[in-house]
């Protein structure tokens, strides 16, 4: 299904597509690129400033990877990877 959009990282208007009932976020898959660089950079600066302890981003990792492993077993019955 297509439905007009805003980039959420350029800001240009486009027709997106909902998938999954998740629309669509970035006009293009440069501007999806760039915006997961930015944030992966972003995090790295506040790291380095001293803004962002490096055990928090571990420990939230962790927990999403542990998240994302429950979901999918729940969903595929598969083990986690190992
Ligand atoms: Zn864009």
């Amino acid at each position: 299904m297509q439905t007009g959009c805003t980039c959420g990282w350029c800001g240009r208007d486009f027709n997106g597509k909902t998938r999954g009932g998740h629309e669509q976020k970035f006009c293009s898959s440069g501007c999806r690129t760039e915006y997961h660089t930015a944030c992966r950079l972003y995090s790295a600066a506040l790291v380095e400033a001293g803004f962002l302890h490096m055990s928090l981003l571990r420990s939230w990792w962790a927990h999403k990877t542990d998240y994302v492993a429950k979901h999918v077993q729940a969903t595929t019955g598969e083990g986690p990877l190992p």
